[in-house]
Protein backbone atom coordinates (compact mmCIF):
# COMPACT_ATOMS: atom_id res chain seq x y z
CA UNK A 1 0.00 0.00 0.00
CA UNK A 2 1.67 3.39 -1.03
CA UNK A 3 1.08 6.04 1.71
CA UNK A 4 1.10 8.64 -0.71
CA UNK A 5 -2.08 7.40 -2.23
CA UNK A 6 -5.06 8.74 -0.28
CA UNK A 7 -7.35 5.50 0.96
CA UNK A 8 -9.88 5.48 -0.51
CA UNK A 9 -10.24 2.51 -1.70
CA UNK A 10 -9.43 -0.79 0.36
CA UNK A 11 -7.85 -2.48 -2.40
CA UNK A 12 -7.02 -6.21 -2.42
CA UNK A 13 -2.88 -7.15 -2.39
CA UNK A 14 -2.85 -8.01 -5.78
CA UNK A 15 -0.95 -5.76 -8.77
CA UNK A 16 -1.88 -6.68 -12.34
CA UNK A 17 1.06 -6.62 -15.50
CA UNK A 18 -0.80 -7.78 -17.82
CA UNK A 19 -4.15 -9.16 -19.37
CA UNK A 20 -5.39 -10.56 -22.55
CA UNK A 21 -9.45 -11.57 -23.07
CA UNK A 22 -10.77 -12.92 -19.67
CA UNK A 23 -7.40 -13.26 -18.48
CA UNK A 24 -5.29 -10.99 -16.02
CA UNK A 25 -1.11 -12.15 -14.43
CA UNK A 26 -0.32 -10.44 -11.63
CA UNK A 27 3.33 -9.57 -10.60
CA UNK A 28 4.30 -13.19 -10.62
CA UNK A 29 3.14 -14.05 -13.12
CA UNK A 30 0.56 -15.99 -11.89
CA UNK A 31 -2.56 -16.39 -13.93
CA UNK A 32 -5.91 -14.98 -12.86
CA UNK A 33 -9.98 -15.60 -14.46
CA UNK A 34 -11.60 -12.28 -14.80
CA UNK A 35 -14.92 -12.70 -13.83
CA UNK A 36 -15.90 -9.34 -13.07
CA UNK A 37 -14.21 -7.02 -16.26
CA UNK A 38 -13.02 -4.32 -14.50
CA UNK A 39 -16.12 -3.51 -12.78
CA UNK A 40 -17.99 -3.71 -16.41
CA UNK A 41 -15.55 -1.87 -18.19
CA UNK A 42 -13.53 -4.54 -20.38
CA UNK A 43 -16.63 -5.75 -21.55
CA UNK A 44 -14.44 -7.00 -24.69
CA UNK A 45 -11.82 -8.30 -22.53
CA UNK A 46 -8.82 -7.04 -21.82
CA UNK A 47 -6.30 -5.12 -24.53
CA UNK A 48 -8.94 -5.94 -27.01
CA UNK A 49 -6.65 -5.76 -30.46
CA UNK A 50 -9.40 -3.58 -32.32
CA UNK A 51 -9.10 -1.36 -29.27
CA UNK A 52 -5.76 -1.35 -28.93
CA UNK A 53 -5.13 0.01 -32.92
CA UNK A 54 -7.47 2.48 -32.87
CA UNK A 55 -5.43 4.17 -29.64
CA UNK A 56 -2.55 3.56 -31.40
CA UNK A 57 -3.06 4.71 -34.84
CA UNK A 58 -5.21 8.19 -32.80
CA UNK A 59 -2.29 8.65 -30.88
CA UNK A 60 -0.27 8.84 -33.26
CA UNK A 61 -1.91 11.40 -35.56
CA UNK A 62 -4.04 13.48 -32.72
CA UNK A 63 -4.80 13.56 -28.52
CA UNK A 64 -6.69 16.31 -27.90
CA UNK A 65 -7.90 19.46 -29.65
CA UNK A 66 -10.56 20.94 -27.16
CA UNK A 67 -14.09 21.46 -27.65
CA UNK A 68 -13.62 24.92 -28.94
CA UNK A 69 -12.95 22.94 -32.53
CA UNK A 70 -14.98 20.34 -34.23
CA UNK A 71 -13.49 16.76 -33.62
CA UNK A 72 -14.40 14.43 -36.15
CA UNK A 73 -14.01 11.45 -34.25
CA UNK A 74 -16.55 12.81 -31.72
CA UNK A 75 -19.29 13.41 -34.53
CA UNK A 76 -18.43 9.93 -36.05
CA UNK A 77 -19.07 8.62 -32.39
CA UNK A 78 -22.28 10.44 -31.66
CA UNK A 79 -23.51 9.24 -35.08
CA UNK A 80 -22.66 5.91 -33.93
CA UNK A 81 -23.84 5.81 -30.92
CA UNK A 82 -27.64 7.50 -31.64
CA UNK A 83 -27.65 4.97 -34.84
CA UNK A 84 -27.32 1.99 -32.34
CA UNK A 85 -29.25 3.57 -29.44
CA UNK A 86 -32.29 4.96 -31.05
CA UNK A 87 -31.34 8.23 -28.92
CA UNK A 88 -30.90 11.48 -30.60
CA UNK A 89 -27.94 13.90 -29.59
CA UNK A 90 -24.89 13.37 -26.84
CA UNK A 91 -22.87 14.82 -24.77
CA UNK A 92 -19.38 13.37 -23.90
CA UNK A 93 -18.16 13.36 -20.35
CA UNK A 94 -15.31 11.31 -19.09
CA UNK A 95 -16.83 8.80 -16.58
CA UNK A 96 -20.28 8.01 -15.37
CA UNK A 97 -20.67 10.34 -12.45
CA UNK A 98 -20.10 13.09 -15.24
CA UNK A 99 -22.47 11.47 -17.30
CA UNK A 100 -25.33 11.50 -14.32
CA UNK A 101 -24.21 15.61 -13.78
CA UNK A 102 -24.72 16.31 -17.18
CA UNK A 103 -28.44 14.39 -17.19
CA UNK A 104 -29.07 16.39 -13.66
CA UNK A 105 -28.58 19.56 -15.05
CA UNK A 106 -30.42 18.28 -17.54
CA UNK A 107 -33.40 17.61 -16.16
CA UNK A 108 -33.07 21.04 -14.02
CA UNK A 109 -32.74 23.20 -17.04
CA UNK A 110 -35.95 21.45 -18.42
CA UNK A 111 -37.96 21.83 -15.41
CA UNK A 112 -37.14 25.55 -14.89
CA UNK A 113 -38.26 25.56 -19.21
CA UNK A 114 -41.65 24.40 -17.46
CA UNK A 115 -41.45 27.32 -14.70
CA UNK A 116 -41.06 24.57 -11.73
CA UNK A 117 -39.13 26.80 -9.37
CA UNK A 118 -37.13 23.77 -7.45
CA UNK A 119 -37.26 21.16 -10.21
CA UNK A 120 -37.01 18.00 -8.37
CA UNK A 121 -35.57 14.18 -9.67
CA UNK A 122 -37.31 11.02 -8.57
CA UNK A 123 -34.70 8.15 -7.49
CA UNK A 124 -34.26 5.22 -5.92
CA UNK A 125 -33.70 3.00 -3.15
CA UNK A 126 -30.63 1.10 -3.03
CA UNK A 127 -29.20 3.07 -6.71
CA UNK A 128 -26.13 4.68 -7.22
CA UNK A 129 -25.40 6.91 -9.76
CA UNK A 130 -21.84 8.11 -8.92
CA UNK A 131 -19.40 9.85 -6.13
CA UNK A 132 -19.80 13.44 -6.98
CA UNK A 133 -21.46 15.67 -4.77
CA UNK A 134 -25.21 15.67 -7.12
CA UNK A 135 -24.62 12.12 -7.94
CA UNK A 136 -24.26 10.64 -4.52
CA UNK A 137 -27.34 12.67 -3.63
CA UNK A 138 -29.29 10.66 -5.79
CA UNK A 139 -27.41 7.89 -4.89
CA UNK A 140 -29.61 5.82 -2.35
CA UNK A 141 -26.64 4.63 -0.20
CA UNK A 142 -26.54 6.10 3.54
CA UNK A 143 -22.56 4.79 3.35
CA UNK A 144 -21.79 6.86 0.82
CA UNK A 145 -23.83 9.93 1.85
CA UNK A 146 -22.15 9.58 5.26
CA UNK A 147 -20.14 12.74 6.50
CA UNK A 148 -20.73 14.63 3.47
CA UNK A 149 -23.92 16.96 4.18
CA UNK A 150 -24.78 19.38 3.12
CA UNK A 151 -26.15 17.19 0.51
CA UNK A 152 -27.44 18.85 -2.61
CA UNK A 153 -31.33 19.40 -2.64
CA UNK A 154 -33.84 18.11 -5.80
CA UNK A 155 -34.19 14.50 -5.22
CA UNK A 156 -37.09 12.12 -3.59
CA UNK A 157 -36.18 8.73 -3.24
CA UNK A 158 -39.03 5.89 -3.51
CA UNK A 159 -38.40 1.68 -3.30
CA UNK A 160 -36.99 0.50 -6.48
CA UNK A 161 -39.43 -1.63 -8.79
CA UNK A 162 -42.61 0.16 -7.38
CA UNK A 163 -44.63 1.81 -9.71
CA UNK A 164 -47.31 2.88 -7.24
CA UNK A 165 -44.65 4.98 -5.05
CA UNK A 166 -43.82 6.95 -8.30
CA UNK A 167 -47.22 7.17 -9.02
CA UNK A 168 -48.13 8.77 -5.55
CA UNK A 169 -45.35 10.96 -5.83
CA UNK A 170 -46.42 12.62 -8.99
CA UNK A 171 -50.26 12.91 -7.70
CA UNK A 172 -49.01 15.33 -5.05
CA UNK A 173 -45.63 16.42 -6.24
CA UNK A 174 -45.88 19.14 -8.79
CA UNK A 175 -42.21 20.15 -8.73
CA UNK A 176 -41.06 16.93 -10.29
CA UNK A 177 -38.86 17.26 -13.58
CA UNK A 178 -37.44 13.68 -14.40
CA UNK A 179 -37.22 9.81 -12.72
CA UNK A 180 -33.52 8.81 -12.60
CA UNK A 181 -33.55 4.81 -12.63
CA UNK A 182 -31.17 1.99 -12.99
CA UNK A 183 -32.68 -0.30 -15.54
CA UNK A 184 -30.96 -3.00 -13.33
CA UNK A 185 -29.37 -2.44 -10.23
CA UNK A 186 -25.55 -2.95 -10.07
CA UNK A 187 -23.77 -1.81 -6.66
CA UNK A 188 -27.51 -2.34 -5.38
CA UNK A 189 -26.98 -6.11 -5.54
CA UNK A 190 -28.28 -7.05 -9.09
CA UNK A 191 -31.76 -6.25 -8.55
CA UNK A 192 -33.72 -6.74 -11.72
CA UNK A 193 -36.98 -5.19 -12.07
CA UNK A 194 -40.22 -6.96 -13.52
CA UNK A 195 -40.08 -6.55 -16.72
CA UNK A 196 -42.66 -4.13 -17.12
CA UNK A 197 -40.84 -1.56 -14.79
CA UNK A 198 -39.26 0.25 -17.42
CA UNK A 199 -42.13 0.56 -19.99
CA UNK A 200 -44.50 1.92 -16.83
CA UNK A 201 -42.21 4.55 -15.91
CA UNK A 202 -42.09 5.66 -19.76
CA UNK A 203 -45.62 5.82 -19.37
CA UNK A 204 -45.85 7.87 -16.48
CA UNK A 205 -43.11 9.90 -17.66
CA UNK A 206 -45.18 11.08 -21.16
CA UNK A 207 -48.72 11.31 -19.01
CA UNK A 208 -46.88 13.71 -16.30
CA UNK A 209 -44.34 15.73 -19.18
CA UNK A 210 -41.08 14.91 -17.38
CA UNK A 211 -37.87 13.41 -18.55
CA UNK A 212 -37.22 9.83 -17.75
CA UNK A 213 -33.79 9.13 -17.32
CA UNK A 214 -32.05 5.70 -17.53
CA UNK A 215 -28.58 5.02 -15.57
CA UNK A 216 -26.94 2.65 -17.95
CA UNK A 217 -23.44 2.83 -17.08
CA UNK A 218 -23.44 -0.41 -15.60
CA UNK A 219 -26.18 -2.14 -18.14
CA UNK A 220 -25.14 -0.69 -21.41
CA UNK A 221 -22.97 -1.84 -23.81
CA UNK A 222 -23.81 -5.01 -24.16
CA UNK A 223 -23.81 -6.35 -21.17
CA UNK A 224 -27.36 -7.19 -20.43
CA UNK A 225 -27.75 -8.79 -24.04
CA UNK A 226 -29.06 -5.66 -25.61
CA UNK A 227 -26.72 -2.83 -26.79
CA UNK A 228 -28.74 -0.96 -23.82
CA UNK A 229 -30.98 -3.05 -21.14
CA UNK A 230 -33.80 -0.54 -22.31
CA UNK A 231 -34.29 -2.20 -25.69
CA UNK A 232 -35.83 -5.19 -23.79
CA UNK A 233 -38.52 -3.31 -22.85
CA UNK A 234 -39.05 -1.53 -27.01
CA UNK A 235 -38.95 1.91 -25.43
CA UNK A 236 -36.99 4.61 -25.73
CA UNK A 237 -35.85 7.25 -22.35
CA UNK A 238 -35.48 10.65 -22.64
CA UNK A 239 -31.97 11.01 -21.26
CA UNK A 240 -29.73 7.91 -21.29
CA UNK A 241 -26.41 7.80 -19.27
CA UNK A 242 -23.29 5.64 -20.38
CA UNK A 243 -19.67 5.00 -19.57
CA UNK A 244 -17.76 2.22 -17.84
CA UNK A 245 -17.37 0.00 -20.89
CA UNK A 246 -18.03 2.83 -24.10
CA UNK A 247 -14.04 2.85 -24.26
CA UNK A 248 -13.15 -0.66 -22.73
CA UNK A 249 -11.36 0.92 -20.53
CA UNK A 250 -10.40 4.38 -22.07
CA UNK A 251 -12.18 6.77 -19.92
CA UNK A 252 -15.04 8.11 -21.87
CA UNK A 253 -19.02 8.73 -20.80
CA UNK A 254 -22.12 10.20 -22.55
CA UNK A 255 -25.17 12.03 -21.92
CA UNK A 256 -27.64 10.85 -24.54
CA UNK A 257 -31.08 12.47 -25.06
CA UNK A 258 -34.14 11.99 -27.01
CA UNK A 259 -37.40 13.76 -27.96
CA UNK A 260 -37.94 16.47 -24.96
CA UNK A 261 -34.27 16.26 -23.48
CA UNK A 262 -32.91 16.98 -27.07
CA UNK A 263 -32.96 20.89 -26.95
CA UNK A 264 -32.12 21.40 -23.32
CA UNK A 265 -28.50 22.44 -23.51
CA UNK A 266 -28.16 24.94 -25.51
CA UNK A 267 -24.85 26.60 -26.48
CA UNK A 268 -22.80 27.40 -23.18
CA UNK A 269 -24.38 25.75 -20.82
CA UNK A 270 -22.72 22.86 -20.27
CA UNK A 271 -19.25 21.83 -20.74
CA UNK A 272 -15.81 19.45 -20.31
CA UNK A 273 -12.20 20.14 -21.44
CA UNK A 274 -11.56 16.58 -22.26
CA UNK A 275 -14.86 15.03 -23.21
CA UNK A 276 -15.38 13.56 -26.17
CA UNK A 277 -11.20 14.08 -26.98
CA UNK A 278 -10.21 12.30 -30.27
CA UNK A 279 -8.08 9.68 -28.52
CA UNK A 280 -11.30 8.47 -26.17
CA UNK A 281 -13.87 8.88 -29.16
CA UNK A 282 -11.63 6.91 -31.09
CA UNK A 283 -11.36 3.94 -28.76
CA UNK A 284 -15.38 4.01 -28.52
CA UNK A 285 -15.37 3.66 -31.99
CA UNK A 286 -13.55 0.58 -32.02
CA UNK A 287 -15.85 -0.53 -29.57
CA UNK A 288 -19.19 0.19 -30.68
CA UNK A 289 -17.72 -1.30 -34.10
CA UNK A 290 -16.40 -4.72 -32.59
CA UNK A 291 -19.87 -5.28 -30.98
CA UNK A 292 -21.78 -4.34 -34.35
CA UNK A 293 -19.74 -6.85 -36.48
CA UNK A 294 -20.08 -9.71 -34.35
CA UNK A 295 -23.46 -11.08 -32.63
CA UNK A 296 -20.90 -10.62 -29.21
CA UNK A 297 -24.35 -9.06 -27.95
CA UNK A 298 -26.76 -11.99 -28.85
CA UNK A 299 -23.41 -13.74 -26.82
CA UNK A 300 -23.63 -11.84 -23.95
CA UNK A 301 -27.65 -13.12 -23.48
CA UNK A 302 -26.57 -16.90 -24.32
CA UNK A 303 -23.42 -16.70 -22.16
CA UNK A 304 -25.50 -15.38 -19.18
CA UNK A 305 -28.14 -17.72 -19.18
CA UNK A 306 -25.41 -20.41 -19.66
CA UNK A 307 -23.45 -19.65 -16.50
CA UNK A 308 -26.57 -18.90 -14.80
CA UNK A 309 -27.98 -22.18 -15.30
CA UNK A 310 -24.43 -23.75 -14.68
CA UNK A 311 -24.78 -21.83 -10.57
CA UNK A 312 -27.99 -23.04 -10.88
CA UNK A 313 -27.44 -26.93 -11.55
CA UNK A 314 -24.01 -26.67 -9.22
CA UNK A 315 -25.63 -25.43 -6.19
CA UNK A 316 -29.58 -26.56 -6.51
CA UNK A 317 -28.98 -28.19 -3.08
CA UNK A 318 -27.48 -25.65 -1.00
CA UNK A 319 -29.87 -23.96 1.39
CA UNK A 320 -27.92 -21.19 1.70
CA UNK A 321 -28.32 -19.67 -1.92
CA UNK A 322 -31.40 -17.19 -1.20
CA UNK A 323 -31.42 -17.25 -5.63
CA UNK A 324 -29.63 -17.06 -8.49
CA UNK A 325 -30.89 -13.48 -10.66
CA UNK A 326 -29.18 -12.52 -13.67
CA UNK A 327 -29.88 -9.94 -17.20
CA UNK A 328 -26.96 -11.23 -19.57
CA UNK A 329 -24.10 -10.99 -18.21
CA UNK A 330 -25.08 -9.45 -15.20
CA UNK A 331 -25.34 -12.08 -12.18
CA UNK A 332 -26.08 -12.21 -8.98
CA UNK A 333 -26.11 -14.96 -6.58
CA UNK A 334 -27.77 -13.91 -2.92
CA UNK A 335 -26.58 -16.11 0.11
CA UNK A 336 -28.33 -15.69 3.28
CA UNK A 337 -24.82 -14.69 5.32
CA UNK A 338 -22.00 -12.17 4.65
CA UNK A 339 -20.10 -13.72 1.85
CA UNK A 340 -17.46 -11.15 1.10
CA UNK A 341 -14.56 -13.35 2.23
CA UNK A 342 -15.13 -14.73 -0.71
CA UNK A 343 -13.36 -12.03 -2.81
CA UNK A 344 -10.09 -13.05 -1.19
CA UNK A 345 -10.43 -16.88 -1.61
CA UNK A 346 -11.37 -16.37 -4.91
CA UNK A 347 -8.52 -14.26 -5.67
CA UNK A 348 -6.12 -17.17 -4.42
CA UNK A 349 -7.86 -19.27 -6.33
CA UNK A 350 -7.23 -17.09 -8.95
CA UNK A 351 -10.28 -15.82 -9.87
CA UNK A 352 -11.25 -12.51 -9.57
CA UNK A 353 -15.45 -12.09 -8.78
CA UNK A 354 -17.26 -8.97 -6.08
CA UNK A 355 -19.44 -9.17 -3.27
CA UNK A 356 -21.71 -5.77 -3.07
CA UNK A 357 -24.29 -5.56 -0.33
CA UNK A 358 -22.55 -7.75 1.75
CA UNK A 359 -24.40 -10.79 0.70
CA UNK A 360 -24.82 -10.54 -3.15
CA UNK A 361 -21.85 -12.04 -5.03
CA UNK A 362 -21.96 -10.04 -8.59
CA UNK A 363 -20.17 -11.23 -11.71
CA UNK A 364 -19.56 -8.97 -14.50
CA UNK A 365 -17.55 -11.07 -17.12
CA UNK A 366 -16.24 -9.71 -20.39
CA UNK A 367 -18.66 -10.76 -23.32
CA UNK A 368 -15.73 -12.89 -24.70
CA UNK A 369 -15.53 -15.25 -22.07
CA UNK A 370 -14.79 -18.65 -23.80
CA UNK A 371 -16.76 -22.00 -22.55
CA UNK A 372 -13.85 -23.37 -20.99
CA UNK A 373 -13.52 -19.78 -19.08
CA UNK A 374 -16.83 -20.77 -18.20
CA UNK A 375 -16.58 -23.72 -16.67
CA UNK A 376 -13.84 -22.72 -14.69
CA UNK A 377 -15.38 -20.11 -13.30
CA UNK A 378 -18.34 -22.19 -12.38
CA UNK A 379 -16.36 -24.99 -10.93
CA UNK A 380 -13.83 -22.81 -9.02
CA UNK A 381 -16.85 -20.43 -7.13
CA UNK A 382 -19.51 -23.34 -6.58
CA UNK A 383 -16.71 -25.02 -4.66
CA UNK A 384 -15.76 -21.89 -2.63
CA UNK A 385 -19.56 -21.22 -1.65
CA UNK A 386 -20.03 -24.85 -1.14
CA UNK A 387 -17.38 -24.39 1.18
CA UNK A 388 -18.16 -21.24 3.24
CA UNK A 389 -21.34 -22.35 4.03
CA UNK A 390 -20.73 -25.91 4.60
C1 LIG B 1 -20.12 2.95 -12.05
C2 LIG B 1 -21.43 3.62 -12.06
C3 LIG B 1 -21.55 5.02 -11.99
C4 LIG B 1 -20.37 5.94 -11.78
O1 LIG B 1 -19.42 5.87 -12.80
P1 LIG B 1 -17.96 6.50 -12.55
O2 LIG B 1 -17.30 6.35 -13.90
O3 LIG B 1 -17.31 5.69 -11.48
O4 LIG B 1 -18.13 7.91 -12.15
C5 LIG B 1 -22.82 5.56 -12.08
N1 LIG B 1 -23.90 4.79 -12.22
C6 LIG B 1 -23.82 3.45 -12.28
C7 LIG B 1 -25.07 2.65 -12.46
C8 LIG B 1 -22.59 2.82 -12.18
O5 LIG B 1 -22.53 1.48 -12.22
Amino acid sequence: MNSHIMPTYARLSVTFARGEGAWLWDEDDKRYLDALSGIAVCNLGHVHPAVTDAICKQSARLLHTSNLYQIAAQEKLADKLTEMSGMTNVFFSNSGAEANEAAIKLARRFGHSKDIDVPTIIVMEKSFHGRTLATLSATGNAKIQQGFAPLVDGFVRVPYNDITAIKTILSENTSIAAILVEPVQGEGGVNIPDGDYLTQIRRLCDEYDILMMLDEIQTGIGRTGKFLAFQYNGILPDVCTLAKALGNGVPIGACLAHGRAVDVFISGTHGSTFGGNPLACSAALAVLDTLSEGNLIAQAAQKGDAIAKAFNDKLKDNPHIVNIRHLGLMIGIELDQPCGELVTRALEAGLLINVTQEKVIRLLPPIIIDAQQINQLVDTLSALIQELTA
